[in-house]
């Protein structure tokens, strides 16, 4: 049995989700299968919701597969990587029985979707040191293999302690779990981090999964969309758990618009300009009284801890300027999260930080 077959929920094998009307291979020339309106609404000017859309439409999983280094059908779209991160807790983790690594402090839909799903999750915690909040990725794969979790989250670039995982370390990990247990690499911010991504890696190991997102460096959060990479067998049996509509054609579109080559190169201009001023807002913040420490970080953000927090809180919202507080997490309860903003953003954060008291 494949991989895919062992570590899928026993209740699922055969399962082949929700015979959508778009799923059709007919060539149509009058459309009567879906129950749509014969005609498009008045204000949808270009007529592009009249009709149910493609399930995974081709030119945008084209599209996207070239710019990560896959195939075509090793990408599978969804509304967000946290769509993704869903499928597969519900995939591959049997309720009350199946478990998921993590390494918290993180991103917190690991937790969310395991808890919605019913499955344990096993925390082995990042290690706090002079590099920066590490991943004990021996320890992970350790923890992995005595519950025999279906499933390891891999946050790299972490959100929210900054640090990418060696690949190395990765390349360990997926040898060490093959055959075992799908080892899921959150690359959402990857396009700041000095490693490029690992998805080329996925034709050489069954068990990698890959998650990334347009959310962050491409600017489209509200547009929800987000990838998973895998093997084309994992993507096949995702999206027979997938919603049978997941991909809104306006967002589509566009998504298909940021993906062209001016759009493109104008992203990664502002990526250099977030990376340089990441280490800008870094260096002036390293400096000021009342900050602890300030994590090196390969995301578009940085982990700040303070020696009065709260202060820090009340003097950035006395100014307007809302930052992430991480007080509730393991390990960071005197720490912020700040997103790096456009210059003037980040000089309107340091001066209200630098400003007297109150
Ligand atoms: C923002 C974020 C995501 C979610 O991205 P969407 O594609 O918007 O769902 C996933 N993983 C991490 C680590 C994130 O910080």
């Amino acid at each position: 049995m494949s991989l895919v077959q062992t570590l899928l929920r026993d209740d699922l094998r055969g399962f082949t989700g929700y015979a959508s009307a778009r799923r059709s291979a007919a060539e149509g020339r009058v459309w009567l299968n879906a129950n749509e309106s014969p005609w498009p609404n008045r204000a949808d000017r270009e007529g592009v919701a009249q009709r149910y859309p493609s399930p995974q439409p081709a030119a945008l999983r084209d599209v996207l597969a070239r710019l990560y280094g896959v195939m075509p059908p090793q990408l599978l779209l969804g509304r967000g990587s946290d769509e993704a991160i869903d499928l597969l807790l519900r995939a591959f983790c049997r309720a009350g029985r199946d478990a998921v690594v993590i390494a918290p402090p993180v991103f917190g839909m690991y937790a969310v979707c395991a808890r919605l799903q019913g499955a344990a999750l096993i925390e082995v915690p990042l290690h706090d040191s002079d590099a920066g909040f590490i991943a004990d990725t021996e320890a992970m794969a350790d923890a992995a293999l005595a519950s025999g979790a279906r499933l390891l989250f891999l946050c790299s670039p972490a959100n929210p302690t900054g640090a990418a995982v060696p690949q190395e370390a990765i390349h360990t990990m997926l040898d060490r779990l093959a055959g075992r247990c799908l080892v899921v690499v959150d690359e959402a911010y990857v396009e700041y981090a000095e490693q490029p991504s690992v998805a080329r890696l996925i034709d050489r190991y069954e068990n990698l999964v890959v998650l990334r997102t347009l959310s962050k460096a491409h600017a489209l959060a509200a547009a929800r969309i987000g990838c998973l990479l895998a093997s084309a067998e994992l993507v096949a049996v995702l999206r027979d758990c997938q919603a049978p509509y997941p991909m809104p054609t306006p967002c589509v579109e566009l998504a298909l618009a940021a993906l062209e080559d001016d759009a493109l190169s104008q992203t990664r201009e502002r990526v250099a300009i977030v990376r340089r001023e990441r280490e800008r807002v870094r260096a002036a913040l390293t400096g000021l009284p009342g900050v602890r420490r300030v994590y090196r970080s390969e995301g578009n953000y940085l982990l700040v801890r303070f020696a009065d927090a709260d202060d820090a809180l009340q003097r950035l919202l006395a100014t307007g300027v809302v930052v992430r507080d991480m007080r509730a997490q393991v390990q960071l309860g005197d720490a912020l999260r700040i997103s790096i903003g456009a210059p003037t953003d980040n000089d309107a954060l340091l001066l209200a930080l630098r400003g007297g008291p109150g």
